[in-house]
């Protein structure tokens, strides 16, 4: 769907904003740039919405050279808000929504029945398309900034740090109001961000820069399990990790891993055999809805060794060592710094 073949840009007066780009994304995917401010990602939003023509290189839209293809079309195909976007104050909502459908011609009603039409989807009334930005909260403000970009119905989305400006729990909110949107209307999204928790929580695929150079780009699995670099550890903010979301308590939310079952009729040496199979060297105590219950890992049960049994090349203690928060998440964190596979095992009767 989107392809970058050795991109770079250099402004005037030799600022290489972006440096030798290889991409490629497929149709539907949710798609994050994240990087310090500076790192070219907003040129590469420019790029692609052709308001900027890359120095070297090709982007593809479609196996198109964008460079290529109609402007009529092109303007079909990509809707784009940009970084700070802001509703214009003298227009009415309903006016703001469709100011691009304007553009590309569409006749007044039916502007007028899209615009109502996507306010449903973000659970706002009509009422609301004669009223002004500043008659609405900022969280509905830029929910309708939102709306803007998906008026034409583009399959491609741009979106330069429309988040930014909010307080952290409206921001929280249309975050995952827009992932559920983004998800029922199949769209593929490059969206922008300078915040590590916006991209691991939005992202399919993550792309982080750095001086205009691609330095990983992967899943947010991915990217938490290896980072690249130093760079992107203290990116990913080890104690973010661990201290800003005093709620990662679900598996899911730390890395998507899939849980193998030991259920608890099973003997220890089934339990082991499991263990062995899915070469699993710690064990993750979850409850039935997957919250993080307690851990072993072979340090810890190394250390109560003499209340632990030896079986195989594996060591468990007597009970299991249900340790919970901060100590949990401390060991999680040095697990997967270590790059350690950490696989949950339930055990769907206790
Ligand atoms: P980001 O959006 O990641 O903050 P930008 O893409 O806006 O970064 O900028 C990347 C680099 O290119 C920065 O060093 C910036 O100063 C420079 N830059 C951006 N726009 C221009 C321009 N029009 N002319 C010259 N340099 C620019
Ligand atoms: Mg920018």
């Amino acid at each position: 769907m989107l392809k970058f073949d050795h991109v770079s840009k250099v402004y005037k007066g030799g600022k290489k904003a972006v440096n030798d780009l290889n991409l490629e994304f497929n149709k539907g995917e949710f798609i994050v740039f994240i990087g310090p401010s500076g790192c070219g990602k907003t040129t590469t939003m420019k790029m692609i919405n052709r308001l900027i023509e890359p120095s070297e290189g090709t982007i593809y839209i479609n196996n198109e050279d964008i460079m290529k293809k109609d402007p009529v079309k092109l303007r079909r195909e990509i809707g784009y808000v940009i970084q700070q976007i802001g509703l214009f104050p003298h227009m009415t909502i309903q006016e703001n929504i469709s100011l691009v459908l304007k553009l590309l011609k569409w006749p007044e009603e039916k502007r007028k029945a899209r615009a109502k039409e996507l306010l449903s989807l973000v659970d706002m009334t009509p009422d609301y398309l004669d009223r002004y930005p500043h008659e609405l909260s900022g969280g509905q403000q830029q929910r309708i900034g939102v709306l803007r970009a998906l008026a034409a119905d583009q399959p491609l989305i741009l979106m330069d740090e429309p988040f930014g400006a909010l307080d952290p729990i409206t921001r929280d909110s249309l975050q995952d109001e827009f992932k559920k949107l983004q998800k029922k209307l199949g769209k593929t999204i490059v969206f922008v961000t300078h915040d590590m928790d916006e991209a691991l929580k939005l992202a399919d695929k993550i792309v982080i820069l750095r001086g205009g150079q691609l330095v990983q780009c992967g899943t947010p699995d991915e990217i938490l399990r290896e980072p690249a670099n130093e760079f992107v550890e203290e990116f990913i903010g080890k104690e973010r990790l661990v201290q800003a979301k005093p709620n990662i308590t679900t598996v899911e939310q730390i890395m998507n891993p899939r849980p193998i079952t030991i259920m608890s009729g099973q003997s220890l040496t089934e339990a082991i055999t499991l263990m062995k199979q899915h070469r699993v060297d710690s064990l993750l105590v979850v409850d039935e809805n997957h919250v993080l219950e307690g851990y072993i890992d072979v340090e810890t049960i190394d250390q109560n060794r003499k209340k632990a049994r030896l079986v195989g090349d594996v060591i468990l203690p007597d009970t299991f060592a249900v340790e919970k928060n901060a100590l949990v998440r401390d060991t999680i964190r040095q697990i997967l710094k270590k790059g350690m596979k950490y696989v949950p095992v339930t055990d769907e009767n206790n």
